[in-house]
């Protein structure tokens, strides 16, 4: 728990959704953009990644991005770094908590990052050592293609617990489990989360589903059920897969957000004001396609004379 909050969604739309897009987002609008989330109750948000500028040019303005963004004291800003050049010009720019990812399949991590899993282990070493001198400097792991890879399929359950085991034995206190390119079922998160916190008492785990065939939510309420309490999500569903062209994105924060508050499940997160984002978002990104079931189809209003609370569970 924190403050109160049952549950702590991270909103991942500014990194994870705007990386893939064909056109610069201004700065000055992902910071309106960042506000606005912030303001409907959002309390992590992950607002971009320190990574070289060729290769993302969506991200060149990170510093920029973070100075604005200096008085927004209610929200915990969290950045990617590759390498430990990505953490220090993360660090200077002010940011305090920085995730570093590789995958746990070694073909993915090739063609994501161009080295292997033991590189990206020492790779996470010079990190951490980066960060070592500023005390409230923290440094997270997200490990990709935990659920499946698009080279190698499903990995044996032992081989991701390794590579958990090797990156909290390195001192790291939260882990996020990556669904990345969207294969995972709730049998099998159920099986690898259950497993991750039962062998990993000290760690924090977080959870990251994409949506590409559907299973996002019936994947993160069972992530939710075996005891994960906070949830990457995308605003809009942003961030369609390289290896699946025209799928679906990460799990939109909207309907993850109506999931919990349905179930009585607090968030903290005001999803009028959400949806209110949504249409903002719309304006920023223009010919956005906007997955969210709920903000297509609305919030729930009973209109008739016997009209009820809809929240069943309340
Ligand atoms: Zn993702």
């Amino acid at each position: 728990m924190e403050n109160g909050v049952a549950v702590t969604v991270i909103e991942v739309g500014p990194r994870d959704g705007l990386q893939n897009l064909s056109f610069f987002v201004e700065t000055e609008n992902k910071a309106a953009l960042i506000r606005k989330l912030a303001g409907s109750g959002i309390r992590e948000i992950q607002i971009g990644s320190f990574v070289n500028p060729r290769a993302v040019p969506q991200f060149r303005d990170m510093e920029d991005l973070v100075s604005s963004l200096g008085d927004l004291r209610s929200v915990t800003m969290t950045c990617l770094v590759p390498n430990a050049a990505g953490a220090r010009a993360a660090l200077r720019a002010g940011m305090r908590k920085l995730v570093y990812f590789f995958s746990v399949s070694e073909s993915h991590n090739l063609s994501n990052v161009r080295q292997g899993r033991e590189e990206s282990l020492k790779g996470l070493r010079s990190v951490l050592a980066e960060t070592a001198g500023t005390a409230d400097a923290e440094v997270t792991v997200a490990l990709a293609t935990v659920f499946g890879c698009p080279f190698e399929g499903y990995l044996p359950k032992d081989e991701v617990l390794g590579w958990v085991e090797r990156v909290a034995s390195l001192g790291v206190g939260e882990i996020t489990l990556c669904d990345t390119v969207g294969w995972g079922n709730p049998r099998q998160v159920e099986e690898i989360c259950s497993s991750c916190r039962e062998l990993f008492p000290e760690t924090v785990f977080a959870v990251h589903f994409h949506d590409t065939r559907g299973l996002g939510l019936a994947n993160a309420l069972k992530a939710f059920e075996v005891g994960i309490r906070r949830f990457d999500a995308a605003l809009g569903g942003l961030g369609g897969c390289p290896f699946a062209p025209g799928a679906s994105g990460n799990i939109a924060t909207e309907d993850l957000v109506f999931m919990f508050d349905g179930m009585g499940v607090s968030t903290g997160i005001r999803l009028e004001a959400l949806l209110d984002v949504t249409s903002y978002l719309r304006e920023i990104v223009p010919g956005v396609v906007v997955t969210s079931a709920l903000a297509r189809a609305g919030l729930p209003r009973p209109r008739g004379p016997q009209a009820r609370e809809t929240r069943a569970s309340r």
